[in-house]
C-alpha cells in the first residue's frame, strides 16, 4: 500500500478541480492525520462528536473540521465553536439546533442537508419531500446562524454500479432542481472510496474518502 502522503497527492491531483477532497479520519490517531496535513490536506471529516472535539483541539488550527457523521441533537453545542461544516442534518430539529448554538458562538454553521437515496440499508436521510418542506424561504429566514450550501447522499453499498449511478443521478437531479430556486447550494456531497468515481461523473463536488487513504478502519479501540 502506499503511504498516506502519497494517496492525499495523489488524491489532490488527480481529482478533478471542482470536486473537493475530505479525507475521512475517523479511528485514525492525529500522527496520521499530521501526515496527510503535511502533505497538503487542510479538510478532514469525522463521524463522532467526541472523537472530532478532541482532534480539533490537538491539531493545527488551519484544519477545517467536516462532521459527516448522523449528529445528535444534545451534542450539536460541542462541535458548534469550530465545525466548518455539517453534512448530514437530516431534520428541521435538527437544523434549529444548530442555529441556536451558532448564535451562541456568534457564528454561522455551513450545513448540507443530508438526503435518502439507497435503495437499500440508508436509515438517516431526507425524503424528497421533507427537502421541499425545509427549503423554504420561509423557514430559512427563521435560520439566520445556519448557512445551508448544498445537499450529502451516500449510496447503497453494494457492487452494483448501475444501481449506485442511479442513486447518485437521483441525487444531482434533486440538487438540480433545488439549485434553481436556492443558489447558494453549491455543494454536493456523494462518493466514498469505492464509488467516488461514480459519484463525480453523476455530478459529485465534495467526495469523502477514508480507507483509500488512510487503509481500513479498525474498529476493536
Ligand atoms: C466513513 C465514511 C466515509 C468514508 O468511507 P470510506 O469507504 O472509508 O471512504 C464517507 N462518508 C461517511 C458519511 C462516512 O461515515
Amino acid at each position: 500500500m502506499n503511504s498516506i502522503s502519497e494517496n492525499i497527492k495523489r488524491y489532490l491531483s488527480k481529482l478533478p478541480k471542482h470536486v473537493q477532497l475530505v479525507a475521512v479520519s475517523k479511528t485514525k490517531p492525529t500522527s496520521e492525520i499530521l501526515e496527510a496535513y503535511n502533505a497538503g490536506q487542510r479538510i478532514f471529516g469525522e463521524n463522532k462528536v467526541q472523537e472530532l472535539t478532541e482532534k480539533h483541539e490537538e491539531l493545527p488550527k488551519d484544519i477545517e473540521w467536516h462532521m459527516i457523521g448522523h449528529l445528535q441533537r444534545n451534542k450539536v453545542k460541542y462541535i458548534a465553536p469550530f465545525v466548518s461544516l455539517i453534512h448530514a442534518v437530516d431534520s428541521l430539529k435538527l437544523l434549529k439546533e444548530i442555529n441556536k448554538q451558532a448564535a451562541k458562538n456568534n457564528r454561522k454553521i455551513t450545513c448540507l442537508l443530508q438526503v435518502k437515496i439507497a435503495k437499500e440499508d440508508s436509515k438517516f436521510g431526507l425524503s424528497e419531500e421533507d427537502l421541499s418542506n425545509i427549503l423554504t424561504p420561509e423557514e430559512i429566514q427563521k435560520l439566520p446562524y445556519v448557512n445551508i450550501i448544498g445537499l450529502m447522499g451516500m449510496a447503497t453499498f453494494t457492487n452494483n454500479e448501475e444501481q449506485v449511478a442511479d442513486e447518485f443521478a437521483s441525487l444531482k437531479k434533486i440538487f438540480d432542481q433545488q439549485t434553481s430556486k436556492f443558489p447558494n447550494l453549491k455543494i454536493l456531497s456523494m462518493g466514498m472510496s469505492n464509488d467516488y468515481n461514480i459519484a463525480i461523473t453523476q455530478g459529485s463536488t465534495m467526495v469523502r474518502i477514508g480507507s483509500a487513504i488512510f487503509g481500513n478502519r479498525n474498529y476493536k479501540n
